[in-house]
């Protein structure tokens, strides 16, 4: 017999899989990736998630999430929690992928790391119910870590295991868990950083964007990650480099898209200073305004004139100079700052 484990790379789904292998039964585990992460980002959690299962002697399946998945977050039918993160739904969503994957692979049922009362959305026993029912998998679900608390799953009722050795662990307190890992010798450190959608100022500029553009895409969720982000008009946006390896991505975005329209790459000359991605429709205005920006990032001296060079994309691309006048006091950061 096989089940397949939701593996979120955090102490708790390790625990839950290996109170499932001391029944007796293989376990592969998957991990949803979701498609927005920085390159480097994604490398180094896939590293992380692959040494932390290598423990349990597990195969991982690492499954990129799609545009069904942006779709999701776009309208989630339970709502956010404080950032931008929709928890239930994602872990619904989650689910129904597992879900297919648990038939494809030949398991028969599904294991997650899940706690009574843990989280304040997602993990209260109320809304296991509505997980069971909306994902279709209604008695599939083991959650060993809080087995004596919850209704006998299929697995438990067909006799195809005895979750006797298992917790009843309820609430946020951390105590059995880091026992248990004691007791089993695991390594649990969790990936750097976290979920994204968790972050308020990420779920800012991420709200920012769907107002402005209303879908989200890969590519401009992927863009939330780097610089100083600006909504300079309804319909135009700033990012402005706060490093060289940020001016180096934002530089390479511009290069990969250089055929799109409504693209705009911005730059003081005479300075060093960093490089300004725009994005959207400008006015003379909003233009102005993102190049008073970029000046005002860079070492360009205060209370002269600033000559920037402006790249513009799509099949007619071209060159212009636009001059503005380096002066703190013409240009509120406040206004245009998203985060
Ligand atoms: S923390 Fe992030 S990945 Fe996890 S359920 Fe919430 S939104 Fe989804």
């Amino acid at each position: 017999m096989k089940a397949l484990a939701l593996f979120s790379g955090g102490l708790d789904s390790l625990l839950a899989i290996k109170l499932i292998q001391e029944t007796g039964v293989e376990v592969e585990a998957v991990y949803f990736l979701q498609p927005f992460l920085p390159p480097d980002r994604e490398k180094k959690v896939i590293a992380h998630l692959q040494d932390l299962i290598a423990q349990l002697n597990v195969k991982l399946h690492i499954v990129r999430l799609g545009d069904d998945y942006l779709r999701m977050l776009e309208n989630p039918a339970h709502g956010y929690g404080k950032a931008f993160n929709p928890c239930l739904d994602c872990h619904i969503f989650f689910l129904r992928k597992a879900g297919a994957l648990m038939k494809e692979i030949g398991a028969s049922f599904l294991v997650t790391g899940e706690v009574v009362g843990q989280r304040p959305k997602s993990q209260y026993r109320g809304a296991f119910p509505i997980i069971d029912d909306e994902s279709g998998l209604a008695g599939l679900i083991v959650r060993p870590l809080s087995a004596g608390l919850l209704p006998p799953t299929i697995p438990e009722e067909k006799g195809w295991i005895s979750l006797a050795h298992c917790p009843s662990i309820q609430g946020r307190q951390r105590k059995t868990q880091l026992a248990l890992a004691q007791k089993y010798n695991l390594r649990y450190e969790t990936p750097a950083g976290g979920c994204q959608l968790t972050n308020v100022e990420y779920g800012k500029k991420v709200r920012d964007l769907l107002k402005a553009d209303g879908a989200l895409t890969i590519d401009s969720l992927r863009l939330l990650s780097i610089g100083r982000h600006f909504r300079i008009s309804p319909d135009y946006k700033g990012i402005i480099g706060r490093n060289h390896q940020e001016n180096r991505e934002l530089y390479r975005y511009f290069y990969q898209h250089r055929w799109e329209p409504n693209l705009y790459l911005l730059k003081g000359c005479g300075a060093p200073g960093p490089l300004a991605l725009g994005i959207g429709r400008p006015s003379t205005e909003a233009q102005r305004n993102l190049a008073h920006l970029t000046a005002h990032y860079g070492d360009h001296p205060k209370l002269v004139n600033v000559t920037v060079k402006i790249l513009a994309a799509g099949p007619d691309h071209h060159r212009t100079n636009l001059s503005v006048f380096n002066d703190p006091a013409l240009i509120s950061i406040e206004q245009f700052r998203i985060t």
